[in-house]
């Protein structure tokens, strides 16, 4: 390798490409093909905007990893983690409490409306669904009913990727060769042929491993990684249901949907139903920290003072409600509700869905636009073609990421109309570039 040290006349090496050779050397990149080459290095960003290692400046028409809701460097966001790291950086709900952790907690339950009183904090949205799956089922053992063990979640749906949450998962990606996968775990169709169907599915699940051995159903208001698919209307109101019938807990895992993303607070209230237990992550610190949480009802809490062992919940992590976390989540609610940001991504997302509608119909390769608020997912014939699209997005500006033939665009709240129509007019520009590729 020859350097401007060994060879005078060579020049300089950019920062850009000794980020690149630094990252190919010694970054273990998460679901993301080794040696897949030239993966934008960030280093900084403002607004909508982020500025690459080249000095290239894109607009974020991906919120990061659908996390960061408000952009970046948000003065107010900024200024309340400072401050709290001043104050107090730390201090472990082991036992103890903080402020930002107590007030967060009781914010979420004003947010999240009874009986959703009581909130444990977690570090990602993979933990919380561990989380949500170890308190369901000890909140069964604690009923006395410690045989509901089984977990049933949707086919194409994900939660998470430690050992138990990836076992929620149907698809090989997620478990494969890293067995013995977990047992307990059960994937249903999803209701791709409408509610009722969908929900008839779910109750042969319970009925097929018996319902006194279900302890809860998992379910996304959107299918995320599964190819943004809203669930049609109706679902989660007649899936409430057969838990009810059967004693089932209906856990909403509200990590890529919670907080405003689908233009409204939670996805699940446009539904008018009630979980036993919602989880929330990416959007509830956005991206400012790693925070997540999971929320259940003081039913479902109350029952761990009966814990013959502990006489509470013996689940959690050193840094559960890290103050600095709370603090900045608690900043971005009090943003998300200033700035009314909640009706701007309705809004917005009305005004996205809308032109990628009309402006993609009868374009090659492209199969379907769909999504709900500024959660929106363009569907083409084929890996490649969904790729090139992504590629000349970037080419264009405007960073979207395809997943699979999923392409997938989810700015920040905040995005502007004028930002909306860039991410569009790209989106578009890609299509018709990739519509002379070959089909499927
Ligand atoms: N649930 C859903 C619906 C998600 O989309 C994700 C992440 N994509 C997770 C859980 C896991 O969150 P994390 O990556 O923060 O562990």
């Amino acid at each position: 390798m020859t350097d401007t040290a060994s060879n005078p006349t060579a020049p300089p090496r950019s920062a850009g490409d000794e980020l690149a050779e630094l990252d190919r050397r010694h970054l273990l990149h998460p679901w993301t093909p080794v040696g897949s080459g030239d993966q934008l290095v960030l280093v900084a960003g403002q607004g909508c905007e982020v500025t690459d290692s080249y000095g290239r400046t894109y607009l974020d028409g991906r919120s990061g990893q659908f996390n960061a809701t408000l952009g970046y460097g948000h003065p107010k966001v900024l200024a309340a983690l400072s401050e709290q790291a001043g104050k107090l950086m730390t201090y472990a709900l082991l036992g103890s409490s903080n402020e930002p952790a107590v007030r967060l907690a009781a914010r979420l339950a004003e947010l999240l409306g009874e009986p959703l009183t009581h909130t444990l904090f977690c570090n990602s949205g993979s933990e919380a669904s561990e989380a949500a799956i170890r308190i369901a089922r000890m909140y069964h053992a604690l009923q006395g009913r410690p045989e509901r063990t089984t977990v049933i979640s949707l086919a194409d749906g994900y939660h998470g990727t430690t050992l138990a949450t990836a076992g929620m998962s149907a698809t090989p990606l997620a478990w494969a060769g890293c067995g013995p996968r977990p047992e307990g775990f059960v994937q249903i169709p999803g209701p791709s042929q409408g509610p009722e169907h969908g929900a008839q599915e779910l109750e042969k699940a319970v009925l097929a491993a018996g319902p006194e051995t279900v302890a809860a159903f998992f379910v996304e208001p959107v299918l995320g990684v599964g190819g943004i698919r809203p669930l049609p209307h109706g679902y989660l109101r007649e899936v409430r249901e057969i838990c009810d019938r059967h004693g089932v807990l209906l856990v909403v895992d509200e990590v890529t949907t919670g907080l405003g993303r689908t233009g409204a607070w939670f996805a699940h209230q446009r539904e008018g139903v009630s979980p036993d237990l919602v989880t929330t992550g990416k959007g509830l610190a956005a991206g400012y920290v790693p925070f997540a949480a999971v929320t259940t009802t003081g039913a479902v809490a109350g029952a761990f003072a009966g814990d013959p062992m502990l006489g509470g919940l013996r689940h959690g992590h050193t840094t559960s409600g890290h103050a600095l976390g709370a603090a900045v989540a608690l900043a971005v609610l009090r943003v998300i509700e200033e700035e009314g940001l909640v009706d701007h991504a309705a809004a917005m997302g009305e005004r996205l869905i809308g032109q990628l509608t009309d402006r993609l119909k009868g374009v090659t390769g492209v199969k379907e636009v769909r999504g709900v608020g500024l959660l929106a997912g363009v569907e083409f014939d084929s890996f490649p073609r969904a790729g090139r699209v992504a590629d000349e997005c970037r080419e264009l500006g405007v960073v979207v990421r395809s997943e699979g033939t999923v392409m997938s665009v989810a700015p920040p709240l905040v995005v502007t109309a004028e930002q909306v129509d860039r991410i569009v007019d790209a989106v578009c520009s890609g299509a018709e570039a990739a519509a002379g590729m070959p089909g499927e």
